[in-house]
């Protein structure tokens, strides 16, 4: 998956039967599955639910009132943003090792703080994070670099996400706890 729209972090239990898919609250999927549960059988079942996911990423009321695109609020996030960027991107692709900067895109996400695109090396942002801070920016920054190099959210990207910047957790419950 070059998008991590239908990325997932999985648990797997012994004592379970059935594959269960969440929606979380920042739109994110967690799946648990019985214990030796195939990769392929899981991305599967994930893949067929992408209705459904829709509709409970847009039904968490995960995001405030949305910024109209265009506006005179649009733009002034956008610029806000631009700025933070300017200092963030170089930064982070430097600690990160990314040698081309990614295109950036900011624009009104409904359901996601943001997304990565590894193949075409392009992130999408949220104008939504022009009033959560710079904190909030830095940390959904980070994580979508961190996409480059992992297209999900497995255990290395978590590793990569902990090595980079060891509060992420807290920087994402701030962010939550804003909406
Ligand atoms: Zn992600």
């Amino acid at each position: 998956m070059t998008d991590d729209t239908l990325a997932y972090e999985v648990t797997f239990r012994r004592r379970q039967r059935n594959i269960i898919l969440r929606v979380q609250g920042d739109g994110s999927l967690t799946v648990s599955a019985p214990h030796g549960t195939p990769q392929a059988r899981i991305d599967e079942f994930v893949a067929s639910k992408q209705r459904w996911i829709s509709r409970r990423r847009a039904a968490a009321a995960d995001l405030p009132p949305r910024v109209e695109r265009d506006s005179a609020e649009f733009r002034a996030g956008q610029s806000a943003m631009r700025g933070d960027l300017a200092t963030l991107m170089p930064l982070w692709c430097e600690r990160m090792g990314v040698a081309t900067q990614p295109r950036v895109t900011i624009k009104v996400m409904s359901t996601r703080w943001g997304s990565c695109n590894a193949r075409l090396h392009k992130i999408n942002l949220n104008v939504e994070l022009a009033r959560r801070g710079t904190d909030a920016l830095e940390y959904v920054l980070v994580h979508e670099l961190a996409h480059l190099f992992h297209q999900n959210h497995g255990p290395g990207f978590y590793a990569l996400m902990d090595e980079m910047l060891p509060d992420w957790r807290a920087r994402r419950k701030a962010l939550r706890a804003l909406q």
